[in-house]
């Protein structure tokens, strides 16, 4: 990855991030639940500088924090420690 602006370039991160969780959660046939686990998802960007990456322990990682939130247990990983 090559560095960049840091604020911008976690922008897009989290915004990529986002549209693949929006994706995710999109059921057809649960337009409620989807809404309601979006935004639950989205909330725990809140706690972005405050939450280890869950697998290398380490808060940030080539200058950027944890940006990548599990769907379904919403701990964070580094883009790079989420495979
Ligand atoms: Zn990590």
């Amino acid at each position: 990855m090559k560095p960049g602006p840091c604020g911008a370039d976690r922008q897009h991160k989290v915004t990529d991030h986002a549209t693949t969780a929006l994706l995710h959660y999109q059921l057809p046939q649960m337009p409620d639940v989807v809404v309601r686990s979006f935004m639950t998802w989205l909330r725990s960007y809140i706690k972005l500088f405050q939450a280890p990456c869950q697998r290398c322990g380490k808060f940030l990682q080539d200058g950027l924090p944890p940006t990548w939130r599990d769907f379904r247990t919403l701990e964070a990983f580094h883009d790079t420690c989420r495979q």
